[in-house]
């Protein structure tokens, strides 16, 4: 007996996000998920695990909102920011309402909505991958969250900052606008996080999983005004952040860890003007795209074709063929100045 069909039909229909991990690939250079490319050493300070974490452990929500410069009552912590997209989607929308958002980006809000069986409306980003807003202002209507990334994943682009304070005019009293500011440290000028004093329908989300370095520990953050917070406050699981990760992220979140996170966001910017010098020398680019982000999003010639030939190399990358405006184009993730020398190499020898 097949047990799909007992399922919800909406999940029936659903395909799992295709993460870079369970696209698999066997490589010992992974420039394909945006993580940084070395670890950070930590050790567990606290050892101590009958006991239930703290819901929203005191020392990561303060360490986060001292970082972030607002207060601890506009922070909420998550098993990553992945975590948040569906908190909001729970927290905020009926059956009848909908999500929208704008390909090419980040493909979870798709996934999330789907799996709460949430109707997407989608209005692409402009040929130079700016929001559209009278599109968005044509379709607002049961509306309930709006998703924006910025820097955005994959094409590098940053939201013009009039554009998102126009957005966020429009939807004022009708419906959350979420700020994905999950690359921002690598242009931290242009956080949207001064603005949450004046729009109570902002929620900005972040995570540790990138300029951090912390993928693998699953810690995200949702700011917001004490309104937009305590209700998915009501939402979350009871105890989102095991001991361990809130041992971690707390000390990620130090002056130490901090000053560290900045020499990263440094070293990872300098690499990136040197991949795209060495990028913008080779015949098959057609176009490299200007990115505030840890990776850079690059048209070929025959995108498919260099994407395969490195990965049988075992040079994983992001293929982004099929995603909407990307034809031939390849997201590459900002590895060691080797890695990328490698990348560089690699390419260069394709025939
Ligand atoms: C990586 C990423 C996230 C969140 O990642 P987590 O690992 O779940 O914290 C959110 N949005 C975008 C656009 C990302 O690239």
């Amino acid at each position: 007996m097949s047990i799909s069909p007992l399922s919800r039909k909406n999940i029936q229909a659903l395909t799992p996000y295709q993460s870079a991990r369970r696209l698999g690939g066997k490589g010992d250079i992974w420039l394909n998920a945006n993580e940084y490319p070395t670890s950070p050493d930590f050790n567990l300070t606290n050892r101590t695990f009958n006991r239930y974490p703290e819901p929203q452990p005191q020392a990561v929500i303060e360490g986060y909102a001292n970082y972030a410069g607002v207060q601890p009552e506009n922070v909420l912590v998550s098993r990553g920011g992945d975590e948040s997209i569906e908190l909001i989607i729970r927290a905020f929308c009926e059956t009848e309402d909908s999500v929208l958002y704008c390909p090419p980006t980040y493909g979870m809000y798709a996934v999330s909505a789907e799996t709460c069986g949430i109707a997407l409306k989608t209005v692409p980003l402009t040929a130079d991958f700016q929001l559209n807003l009278p599109e968005i202002e044509r379709n607002l209507a049961g509306v309930k969250v709006v998703f924006i990334c910025s820097p955005n994943n994959p094409t590098g682009t940053l939201v013009n900052r009039e554009d998102l304070l126009a957005l966020l005019e429009m939807t004022r009293e009708k419906a959350i606008v979420v700020v994905d500011e999950a690359y921002i440290e690598f242009c931290p000028q242009a956080t949207m996080v001064t603005e949450l004093k004046n729009y109570p329908h902002l929620a900005i989300i972040r995570t540790l999983s990138k300029a951090f370095a912390l993928a693998g520990l699953r810690c995200g953050f949702t700011l917001a005004n004490k309104g937009l917070i305590d209700v998915l406050q009501k939402v979350i699981a009871p105890y989102p952040l095991p001991v361990p990760v809130a041992d971690i992220a707390a000390q990620a979140l130090q002056k130490d860890g901090l000053q560290a996170m900045q020499q990263r966001v440094q070293e990872i910017l300098q690499n990136r003007t040197a991949l795209q010098t060495e990028l913008s020398k080779l015949a098959c680019v057609e176009k490299i795209f200007a990115s505030d982000g840890n990776y850079l999003l690059v048209k070929f010639k025959d995108g498919p074709k260099i994407f395969k030939a490195l990965w049988d190399q075992g040079i994983i990358l992001r293929n982004q063929h099929s995603a909407l405006m990307l034809e031939n184009c390849i997201r590459i993730t900002i590895g060691t100045a080797e890695e990328n020398q490698r990348v560089i190499e690699a390419i260069a020898l394709i025939p």
